[in-house]
């Protein structure tokens, strides 16, 4: 225990919880990674690299991982800032962006770690609840606010809401930064890059961790304006300069250049994932309709704690959360079609 003089000094915060990791031989759909490796050349440029130069530190601008991007989404390198990871990225936002005395808005039901940054930073914030249907309802989002952040497609829901959604909440908020998460959204639709001409108060971020194949690599970036990208490089150097590994910086942007890779394995994650639910919708499963690389599904005859310890005594990992609104739900991450078989041969012999 520490003693009570001391405990008050120090900064304490509720942490987030990760999926489980395990370290035996599972078929794991608990934390949404791609089932498939990231591209050839990934592999090429990583054995390429010489081990000599890692006494040197890595370019602390991740020049050709910024310029791989640029590329890929048409803006300027000035409009990219990539960090460990895009929670890396979405963390840093918290603290550059979110600095008002107003409460700073996302769903009651979205990624958890946005209210573990909002406590750990002081961040006032509020929870508008989602529809019945799990959608997120905009008319909420219309009111005094210090920011607003949401991923799109929506996780654990997998929903999808398209640009024009977007526009109302942004044109609805000039004067708050409107955060985008695109982690799924290469599962999903277009990307909100696109409006960014438009609102000078919109950031984008995405991820090298599931579309990508790469999530041990911690690759994550946001897209912005010249002008909110130099605020976030400011917080950025105020921290650490070289977040980005030499062996993230090549390997990353070999990843990102081999674009008919990419763009196969989303298609073929998209194919399983539309099979899956539909044999899961025949067992009497009933799913959100989900644009994401995972599903979000429950039975009504079973609880959501009694299938997921099922599926874990059958070495089959997938993630449930006890929160009251979800319980009776488990969020399945699209595997291979072998995986997706195996899940679904064991849950038809039990429900
Ligand atoms: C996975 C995920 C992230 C972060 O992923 P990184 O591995 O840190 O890039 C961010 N937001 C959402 C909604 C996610 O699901």
């Amino acid at each position: 225990m520490i003693r009570e003089e001391l405990q008050k000094k120090i900064r304490t915060v509720e942490p987030y919880v990760p999926g489980e990791q395990p370290k035996e031989k599972v078929i794991k759909l608990n934390t949404n990674e791609n089932p498939y490796p990231p591209s050839p050349a990934v592999r090429k440029t990583l054995a390429a690299l010489d081990a000599d130069d890692f006494r040197l530190y890595p370019d602390p601008a991740a020049g050709e991982l910024v310029e791989a991007i640029a590329e890929i989404y048409h803006v300027g390198t000035d409009q990219v800032f990539p960090g460990v990871g895009s929670d890396d990225v979405l963390s840093l936002c918290f603290l550059t962006f979110f600095n008002s005395d107003r409460p700073v808005l996302f769903p009651d039901i979205t990624y958890s770690f946005y209210k573990v940054w909002a406590q750990l930073y002081r961040i006032p914030y509020e929870c508008p609840a989602l529809d019945e249907g799990f959608r997120i309802v905009k008319e909420d989002y219309y009111r005094e606010n210090g920011g607003i952040i949401f991923p799109n497609p929506n996780a654990p829901t997998g929903i999808y809401e398209d640009l024009d959604f977007l526009e109302d909440i942004l044109s609805h908020n000039r004067d708050s930064i409107v955060i985008i998460d695109e982690a799924y959204v290469d599962f999903a639709g277009r990307s909100a890059v696109e409006l960014l001409g438009r609102y000078d108060n919109l950031i984008v971020t995405q991820t090298f961790s599931k579309s990508r194949s790469m999530a041990g690599m911690r690759i994550g970036y946001a897209i912005s304006s010249p002008e909110l990208i130099r605020c976030l490089n400011n917080v950025k150097y105020s921290f650490n300069s070289y977040t980005m590994s030499r062996a993230a910086l090549a390997c990353g942007a070999a990843g990102v250049r081999d674009r008919g890779y990419f763009e196969d394995h989303v298609r073929k994650i998209i194919r399983t994932r539309k099979r899956t639910e539909e044999e899961l919708r025949g067992m009497g499963f009933i799913t959100t309709s989900s644009s994401a690389n995972f599903l979000f599904v429950r039975h009504p005859q079973h609880e959501g704690r009694e299938l997921f310890e099922k599926l874990r005594s059958e070495k089959i990992c997938v993630r449930h959360w006890d929160d009251d609104r979800i319980c009776q739900y488990l969020r399945i991450t699209v595997g291979t079609d072998e995986e997706m078989d195996l899940l679904i041969g064991t849950l038809r012999r039990y429900v």
